[in-house]
């Protein structure tokens, strides 16, 4: 899932789930839409092979009913084409077939399908299958989503972050589009768990997460990196242009009340690192950066944005530079 924030999430929750219906027959599609009135779906209808594949890529549905004697491409083809696609590979299949062959059955089972009915079927059986299948899938997209999102914040975690920036680096390579990351770390967090106890500490955490959510862009990319240090993907974003943003945050989370401690003022410094066009650095070298330009932010003073080390772009320290003009 391409996740923005936790309230996309909840949004994707409360939705309906959909099911792509695939048959070549109008009756089958009138038929199965009038038996499952009652239940709690939105139905789409594909009634070829072409169309099916499109309308999997363009909604994503909770469970696809497949027939598989279609003319021109067959359900098995479909069933192929699904299961070899990154956006569709995790939809659960259910074959609807008037093939009675164990063979066919054999044959959908190892492309992939999760379940085969024949037809003529029983609609108290489908309903029940479909059911079933559904609430599988609630639960193992409940399952990947928990391990992949931080239990305090909201944000998504490190394993999470480790996947999608090796994904977002190897596309710099293929598209050459630029591609930032910054590493926040709040400043003196130790002091604020020592003087104020950790659930203080602890709303500090989720108030920087909320920070990060709310004022980074659709596209870009939340992590929380490990205990009080976060990181953010930023796609397209120049190495220069993330300075902005981060500088904005830096300020924002300077300018924030902590109804637990208002007198106590909380602050973080961060590290860019980046590349404007496909670049010799590794994945990892990149994030090496990052942290080392967040240690020079903290070593000339914290509450600071650093970017520099085997940067392209002209080495700046921006909260230096902002605190001057200041
Ligand atoms: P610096 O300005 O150099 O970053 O100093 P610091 O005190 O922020 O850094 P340090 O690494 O010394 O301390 C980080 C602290 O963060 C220690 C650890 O107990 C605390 N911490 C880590 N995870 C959590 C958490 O989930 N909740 C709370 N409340 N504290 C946490
Ligand atoms: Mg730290
Ligand atoms: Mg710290």
């Amino acid at each position: 899932m391409s996740q923005t924030n936790a309230n996309t999430q909840a949004a994707a929750e409360e939705k309906k789930p959909c099911v792509l219906i695939v048959d070549d027959s109008p009756d089958v599609h009138r038929l199965l839409r009038a038996r499952l009135r009652q239940e709690e779906i939105d139905i789409i209808s594909a009634t070829n092979g072409q169309e099916a594949i499109q309308f999997a890529q363009e909604h994503v549905p909770a469970i696809i009913l497949l027939d598989l004697d279609m003319p021109g491409m067959d359900g098995f083809e479909v069933l192929r084409t699904l299961k070899d696609t990154r956006l569709t590979v995790e939809i659960p299949v259910i074959m609807l077939s008037g093939l009675v062959a164990t063979q066919d059955k054999v044959t959908a089972f190892e492309l992939g399908s999760v379940d085969y009915i024949t037809k003529p079927f029983e609609f108290t059986e489908l309903r029940v299958r479909l059911r079933s299948a559904l609430k599988l899938h609630k639960l193992v997209q409940l399952l990947g989503e928990r391990a992949r999102v931080d239990g305090l914040t909201g944000l998504w975690n490190r394993a999470y972050f480790d996947e999608r920036w090796q994904e977002e680096f190897s596309r710099v390579s293929r598209t050459s589009r630029p591609l930032s990351i910054a590493l926040f770390d709040v400043d003196h967090f130790k002091s604020v768990n020592d003087t104020f106890g950790h659930p203080a500490g602890d709303a500090v955490l989720t108030g920087l997460g909320k920070l990060l959510r709310q004022q980074g862009r659709a596209s870009d990319i939340p992590c929380r990196y490990g205990g009080e240090e976060f990181c953010m993907i930023m796609p397209d974003t120049k190495p220069e242009d993330a300075i902005v943003l981060c500088e904005r945050l830096r300020k924002s989370l300077e300018a924030m009340l902590w109804p637990r401690h208002p007198e106590r003022k909380i602050t973080m410094s961060i590290g860019v690192s980046g590349m404007t066009e496909a670049s010799t650095l590794s994945a990892q070298q990149v994030i090496d950066d990052a942290d080392q330009n967040l240690y020079q932010a903290k070593r000339t003073g914290r509450n600071r944005v650093f970017v520099g080390g085997r940067l392209a772009a002209p080495a700046a320290d921006v909260g230096a530079v902002a605190a001057k003009a200041a």
